[in-house]
């Protein structure tokens, strides 16, 4: 059995004994396996040890990745920071995009999916710890920028996404887990047309479990599948 096939039957254990423990369904829980800098024989080695839905950070390495593979063979997400002049590319090859964080990015997608007659799916990213070194909107403006986009014709907003500052013990994290389904809850009492709050993107290796119990419907873990990136 490959290591990547023990790391995955692990994290889905987890996943499950996370979801019991708080009288959910792990079948309401997609892990995503986050495969930034690793090769595409790694991923191959994924979707044969059973992983299906995979996260990549950077356009250019994920176009690259995803000819190889095959865009039907796996559900791609994109999880990075994106620039609008990647928008087009981003949009041919990602079934969802979990990190739009303002206006001018939302037009760009819808313009681009509008042009490939696609729906793009999508969710807003905030900057729940208002961390200068990371992207989102803050918590303030998101509802805002819910009403702004919602009338964009060819993006689905399905749900948030998060990525609270580190913490070696996961605990720590929770808190901003809470703070994201908060600002959740305000924009469905919106009652806001097309948008879904049906996905909560949050956790990563070391918090995971953690975010299940906040509701995450979107686990995105890399190292604890994949090994340590260089
Ligand atoms: C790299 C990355 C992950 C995975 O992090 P790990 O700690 O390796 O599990 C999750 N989400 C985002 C946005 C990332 O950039």
């Amino acid at each position: 059995m490959s290591l990547i096939k023990n790391n995955l039957d692990k994290i889905n254990r987890q996943i499950t004994d996370a979801a019991i423990s708080c009288s959910r369904k792990a079948s309401d829980i997609q892990l995503i396996a986050v495969s930034k800098r690793k090769s595409v024989e790694a991923i191959m080695d994924g979707i044969k040890s059973g992983a299906t839905h995979f996260g990549e950070n950077y356009i250019q390495e994920a176009m690259k990745k995803i000819d190889e593979i095959g865009k039907d063979n796996a559900c791609w997400h994109f999880i990075g920071h994106l620039q609008s002049n990647k928008a087009k590319f981003a949009v041919q090859y990602f079934d969802y995009i979990h990190t739009i964080d303002s206006l001018k990015l939302a037009k760009e997608l819808n313009k681009q999916a509008k042009k490939i007659q696609k729906i793009q799916k999508i969710l807003l990213q905030v900057n729940i710890g208002k961390e200068a070194s990371k992207s989102g909107t803050n918590n303030e403006d998101a509802i805002e920028l819910v009403a702004q986009i919602k009338g964009l014709e060819n993006i689905s907003l399905q749900g948030l996404m998060c990525m609270p500052p580190y913490f070696s013990e996961p605990e720590e994290a929770r808190i901003y887990f809470q703070q994201l389904v908060q600002i959740k809850e305000k924009i469905i009492e919106q009652n806001f047309d097309n948008v879904s709050m049906e996905h909560l993107s949050m956790g990563m290796s070391n918090d995971f479990q953690v975010a299940i119990e906040e509701g995450s419907t979107m686990v995105r873990v890399g190292t604890s599948i994949f090994g340590r990136r260089d």
